[in-house]
């Protein structure tokens, strides 16, 4: 029983207030992937041209993340992607999308992912995220998905198909109020809810995150650092870390999904504290837990009702 990733992997150029990368590695698969793979194991569905670095794959591999999924190809190049972000460090411009190899994109699930119980659908076309779970011989335990404004602005009839075959939809406030067509995100819920998903995972950046299923709702903060470095990959990387610890634990309760989201809260902390994946790849278990006691501290309180 596994868990299987979809998403891009990428080349990443960012600019931001206080500095500029190079060509990094970046993609939302990749994010995922390297969180994810501090608790479980992972079986990798992706497409890089013939440019992405075979070390970085290397490195994957050796984190226990299966690429059998994972197209290479040798005459193409890897998707690129360019933002800068604006002062807040929440918003952003996309600066550059180069599809390359992501346009064409037609995922092949290999026959040793048919044993899929947890499905992570990155952000990617909704149509490519369908054509994951079509091919799957059996429904996954749980089905999670990731996807942004793009889609609904030039791929909305495909949007709606895919929610209606996934039980959690994560999106941003932002995202969560373009989708549902209503300011309250209560409301906004409410009518995604109506589209498909079971469970709905609003992010609001450094406001924390909100939780919503049937009649309950958990919010849950983030850690207020002290520096941003770069966001990019914050949402990915809270994805990977809400889904692995579900996997892990092989326990889709709402109380565990509380647990789930202050994990990938967590994860996703770390991960703003430097350019593109670098800060992931140096974490140790240590610190994780370190990390996660720190939510627990910042968010927990008494009260005597008198
Ligand atoms: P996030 O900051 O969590 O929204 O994710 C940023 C990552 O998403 C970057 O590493 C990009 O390479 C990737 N990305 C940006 N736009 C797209 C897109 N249209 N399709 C797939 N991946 C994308």
């Amino acid at each position: 029983m596994s868990l299987v990733v979809v998403g891009s992997m990428a080349f990443d150029a960012i600019e931001t207030p206080f500095g500029k990368s190079d060509k990094i590695i970046g993609g939302a698969g990749t994010f995922i992937a390297w969180c994810a793979s501090n608790f479980t194991g992972v079986k990798q569905i992706s497409v890089v041209g013939g440019d992405f670095p075979q070390a970085e794959l290397d490195a994957l591999t050796e984190r226990g993340v299966s690429l059998e999924g994972v197209q290479i190809k040798k005459d193409e190049k890897t998707f690129f992607w360019s933002g800068r972000y604006h002062m807040d460090m929440n918003t952003r411009d996309t600066l550059v999308t180069e599809l390359n190899v992501l346009g064409s994109f037609q995922p092949v699930v290999p026959d040793s992912y048919q044993d899929c119980e947890f499905l992570m659908l990155g952000n990617l076309a909704p149509s490519v995220q369908s054509s994951v779970i079509e091919q799957l011989t059996h429904k996954p335990k749980l089905i999670v998905m990731d996807t942004m404004n793009f889609w609904m602005d030039i791929a909305l009839d495909d949007l709606k198909k895919t929610l209606s075959m996934v039980d959690v939809l994560m999106v941003n406030d932002s995202e969560a109020r373009q989708l549902s067509g209503d300011y309250s995100l209560v409301r906004a819920a409410q009518k995604i809810a109506t589209m498909g998903p079971k469970y709905i995972i609003i992010k609001k950046g450094e406001h924390g995150a909100l939780l919503f299923h049937e009649n309950q709702v958990f919010s849950a903060p983030a850690l207020p650092l002290e520096e941003v470095f770069d966001p990019t990959g914050a949402g990915d990387t809270f994805a990977g870390g809400f889904i692995a610890h579900l996997a892990k634990t092989k326990d889709i309760s709402f109380d565990n999904m509380k647990t789930a989201i202050v994990v990938g809260s967590a994860l996703a902390s770390f991960c703003v504290e430097k350019f593109g994946t670098e800060r992931l790849r140096s974490l140790t278990k240590e610190e994780i837990q370190e990390r996660i006691q720190q939510f627990v501290q910042l968010s927990s309180f008494d009260i005597s009702l008198v």
